[in-house]
């Protein structure tokens, strides 16, 4: 085993997996899936919950210490609460692993207390408009009240901040960026709003056409004095204080201001391939691995292989630059 970090070629030392816990999703936003989904996962290439622990305690072993759990959407694997509590219990050279949830929140009224129980530490609930008839034509599903009940369930439970990520689509919802951080300061959640990324099911994502993170602030810069919070690390938000503050709003420029350079994450999807990038073509076959009896060593060794092949960036907008085949909900975001 080569010792040391998880460092790839760039000198970027990585601590943080993303884990699709499913590509199975309960809504159908139009910038993630199709009206009729996708072809779902066939359930025996999906990781078993101790494959998937097995996988994260050999990660955490190599110094990973954030894992955030996605899909598809994370609340509908029926065993999440229990995964949470094997994935919190890990330990590694850089201690326990922060365990984190990016969901759409409908699953939370039941599950929040318990999840925060079984270690869970933070939650991110993607809310894109509060608009009922435009939350049912975005997500297909009519499900506001819903999504909104989750989010309060998160707070109630002590989850705090609990954070709210909003794609901003022009003639969608960009004309909702000032209410959206208004209600998130409100009720003492932080508004996060992301790039579109060319990850959409129909492949009609046009860079010319994208919100851009300047014409996001631009927007906010008219109703709230904005002040730059200073260095972010390797998180993908850049903050800024809203008005007097406490509260901050966040942005993730992924595609008009990269942040590749100090990306410390990997992703490992439902059916156990490890993934350097969400743009990534390649994909190392953990699954394959593990089902033929490797042992920790060969588990370590194809962590490192996989880091070892991480590009300098994700390459959106260069010559040649190809969305994945895999949707989104099958990366896992
Ligand atoms: N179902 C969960 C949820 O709704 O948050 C987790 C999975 S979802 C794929 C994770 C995040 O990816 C969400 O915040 C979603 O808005 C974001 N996302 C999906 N497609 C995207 C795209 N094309 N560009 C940017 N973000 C995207």
């Amino acid at each position: 085993m080569t010792p040391g970090p998880l460092a790839d070629g760039f000198g970027r030392e990585h601590r943080d997996l993303r884990i699709s816990l499913t590509d199975r999703c309960s809504l159908r936003c139009t910038y993630c899936m199709p009206a009729e989904g996708v072809p779902w996962l066939p359930g025996p290439s999906m990781l078993g919950t101790d494959e998937l622990v097995r996988i994260a305690r050999v990660g955490v072993g190599l110094g990973l210490s954030e894992i955030r759990l996605t899909g598809g959407e994370p609340l509908l694997r029926p065993d999440v609460v229990d995964v949470v509590a094997r994935l919190a219990a890990l330990d590694g050279p850089n201690g326990r692993p922060e365990i984190s949830m990016t969901t759409n929140a409908l699953r939370l009224p039941a599950l929040a207390s318990p999840l925060r129980e079984a270690g869970l530490a933070r939650v991110n609930v993607s809310l894109d408009t509060l608009d009922r008839d435009r939350f049912a034509r975005l997500t297909r599903r009519d499900r506001l009240p819903a999504t909104l009940a989750g989010i309060a369930a998160a707070a109630a439970a002590g989850f705090a901040p609990v954070k709210l990520n909003a794609v901003v689509m022009r003639g969608v919802n960009d004309d909702e960026v000032v209410d959206l951080v208004r209600f998130a300061v409100a009720h003492g959640y932080e508004m996060r709003f992301i790039e579109q990324m060319p990850l959409d099911p129909g492949h009609t994502w046009d860079r010319g056409e994208m919100v851009t993170q300047a014409e996001i602030l631009e927007r906010l810069g008219k109703a709230f004095r904005l002040t730059e919070v200073g260095d972010r690390g390797a998180a993908p938000a850049e903050r800024w204080v809203v008005d007097d503050g406490p509260a901050t709003v966040g942005v993730i420029a992924s595609v008009t201001a990269p942040f590749c350079g100090s990306c410390d994450r990997l992703r490992l999807t439902a059916d156990g391939q490890l993934r350097s990038c969400l743009f990534a073509r390649t994909e190392t076959d953990l699954r394959t691995l593990l089902r033929e009896g490797a042992d920790d060593a060969a588990l370590e060794a194809a962590f490192r292989t996989c880091v070892a092949g991480k590009k300098a960036g994700h390459g959106i907008g260069e010559p040649g630059f190809r969305q994945p085949d895999r949707p989104m909900s099958a990366i896992g975001g």
